[in-house]
């Protein structure tokens, strides 16, 4: 009997399939937990996206030997129960850096240009007649892009901004001299960069020490001209004092990929607001990208099912070796 894969990740379901010469390939989605709980009695291993891979799911699935996360946050999973059970995480650390990049820098240039507005605007408003004119937006050249964790992707959008003549700062809990060196960029605390930067963006991982990294304390900080933008995870903002900076003109915008409670509820105060732009978790959303992580998780699987280390461990897990 061959292995079993699961995969909770819907597309690109060929380049999943091509474990089928060592592995008994099964997707989801599933109705219900429960049904996913006893789907994964016989797995041994799992293709994760948002689904958390908590402790409940783990002594559900006894066989398990990997879980291949589909992505780079892993705050979904609990990384020290599988380590105590000797089970590898994986990731797809590179494949998707420029891609959430791209969507960074597209939220900037809707913000600075209104461009969401804009689009409504023509829709509704251009040919009336007295219709109001259409606001002002501002230049990027010149402007100081501040970045929160110069990693992959952070360091990718400090490259894209560059060609638009921003100038870029980052706050790390790690300095990156050489980053400073090749990207022309400059190191400022945290408290700085918040005061000076004309738009900040979160490109942190989701962890205790950046749950409600910004909160009242540090919108305040920010300028009233300033903009916000979070392509990292929703939890780092924390949303009702966001809400509150929104309307109270603390900023002057945002533009977030990622929210705290996903998909965002329609109910939400955040929906009826016009200066801030929403997008559904779309970071890593390109055809190309998505082909390229799925086959980083292949990768990852086929070495682990052939009783190898797995190339893309979580850093947690470098250079542990798991016998089971
Ligand atoms: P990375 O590990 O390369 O970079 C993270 C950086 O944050 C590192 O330089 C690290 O030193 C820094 N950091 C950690 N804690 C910090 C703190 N408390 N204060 C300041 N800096 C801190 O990760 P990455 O590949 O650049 O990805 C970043 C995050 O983006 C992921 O963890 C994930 O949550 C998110 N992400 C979102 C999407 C999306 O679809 N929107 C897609 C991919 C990744």
């Amino acid at each position: 009997m061959k292995p079993k894969v699961l995969i909770l990740v819907d597309w690109p379901k060929d380049v999943f399939m091509s474990l089928n010469d060592v592995a008994d390939v099964g997707f989801g989605p599933f109705e219900s937990r429960e049904e996913l709980l006893e789907e994964l009695r016989d797995v041994e291993a799992l293709v994760a996206g948002v689904t958390p891979v908590d402790r409940e799911l783990l002594e559900n699935a006894p066989k398990l030997k990997v879980v291949a996360r589909f992505g780079v946050g892993y705050d979904n999973v609990d990384v020290e129960e599988c380590t105590k059970r000797g089970i590898y995480v994986t990731y797809t650390p590179n494949a998707l850096s420029d891609t959430v990049a791209d969507l960074t820098m597209g939220l900037i240039i809707c913000l600075a240009r209104k461009i969401l507005q804009a689009d409504r605007y023509v829709r509704t408003e251009w040919a009336k007649p007295g219709s109001l004119k259409f606001p002002l937006g501002v230049d990027l050249s010149g402007k100081v892009l501040g970045i929160i964790g110069l990693g992959r992707i952070g360091s990718s959008v400090a490259r894209k901004a560059k060609a638009f003549n921003m100038r870029i700062t980052y706050y790390d809990v790690i300095r990156r001299e050489n980053l400073e060196r090749n990207l022309g960029v400059s190191y400022a605390d945290f408290n700085s960069l918040l005061k000076t930067s004309d738009f900040v963006t979160l490109h942190v991982p989701l962890m205790d020490a950046t749950r409600g990294l910004i909160g009242e304390r540090e919108l305040k900080a920010m300028k009233e001209t300033s903009y916000l933008v979070n392509t990292s995870r929703g939890p780092i903002i924390d949303e009702d004092a966001l809400y509150k900076a929104l309307i109270e003109g603390w900023i002057a915008g945002a533009a977030l990929d990622v929210f705290t409670e996903e998909p965002l509820p329609l109910d939400s105060p955040l929906i009826k607001l016009n200066n801030v732009i929403l997008t559904p978790h779309i970071g890593s959303a390109a055809a190309e990208t998505r082909r390229r992580m799925a086959e980083m998780d292949v990768k990852n699987i086929r070495s682990v099912l052939m009783g190898k280390v797995p190339p893309n461990p979580i850093p947690e897990q470098k250079g542990l070796v798991f016998k089971r």
